[in-house]
């Protein structure tokens, strides 16, 4: 089943990168195997896939710790300051940094191991109650307390779409979440030069790729529905 809603999601995105006049390595897919077991992860990898998305710390470590080949581990769920210490240098971005303090954490526990944290800014573009992220508006003054971490790099911006029938309706969230981070660039705040954008799930990556993501966050459409227990 992997192996077949890999091909059918990568004749998507290439089809979107195609219609955004973009070329297919601009955009990363990230398989979100949460939930998922490790079995359904290795037949991902035996269809080329490198990068994975986890939304827990607990979980990510216990997969990595099974699946040891040179993988790309992207944590992209809510992440407690307490936890920070426990990814120390094992994952290649954090996606989900939604406070200053965070990143202050984040700073704090890889300045220990004297290494530098790639990170992206959440931000809750539709301004749901429910969810994690900055406000549009907060985001800029929360980037200029950021860029004074040394051990912190900012590298885009990142945001969950509410949940909807029909994707267009989350377009104008992932074209505004783009002008955002081209309008925060254009004030060339010291230590800020963001060009990644995270967004777009199984149900949008498509006009997410239209409007410019870099990395798309695919779960249901590869690994199929997730039972939570
Ligand atoms: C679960 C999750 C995804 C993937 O969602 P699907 O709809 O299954 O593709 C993407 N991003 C985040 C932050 C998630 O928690």
């Amino acid at each position: 089943m992997v192996t077949e809603n890999l091909k059918t999601v990568e004749k998507r995105i290439r089809a979107a990168c195609g219609r955004a006049g973009r070329k297919r390595e601009e955009v990363t897919l990230i398989a979100v195997s949460k939930t998922k077991p490790v079995e359904m992860m290795r037949e991902a990898m035996s269809s080329g896939i490198v990068t994975f998305g986890e939304n827990k710390v607990q979980e990510l470590v216990k997969k990595q710790e099974i699946l040891t080949e040179p993988l790309a581990w992207h944590l992209i769920g809510h992440l407690q300051r307490n936890k920070v210490k426990q990814i120390v240098g094992k994952v290649e971005r954090i996606h989900s940094v939604d406070s200053v303090r965070l990143a202050e954490q984040i700073q704090r526990d890889y300045e220990k191991q004297g290494i530098t944290a790639d990170i992206l800014i959440e931000v809750n573009m539709a301004r749901e109650e429910s969810k994690f992220g900055f406000m549009p508006e907060e985001t800029e003054e929360a980037l200029r307390e950021i860029a004074a971490f040394p051990n912190v790099c900012v590298r885009g911006l990142m945001t969950i779409a509410p949940f909807v029938e029909n994707p267009e309706d989350n377009r104008v969230h992932f074209r505004n979440l783009h002008k955002l981070l081209v309008d925060i660039n254009s004030k060339n705040i010291d230590n800020i030069s963001m060009n990644e954008l995270s967004m777009g799930m199984s149900g949008d990556y498509e006009v997410a790729i239209e409007e410019g993501a870099t990395f798309i966050r695919v779960g249901t459409g590869i690994f199929g529905s997730r039972q939570y227990i």
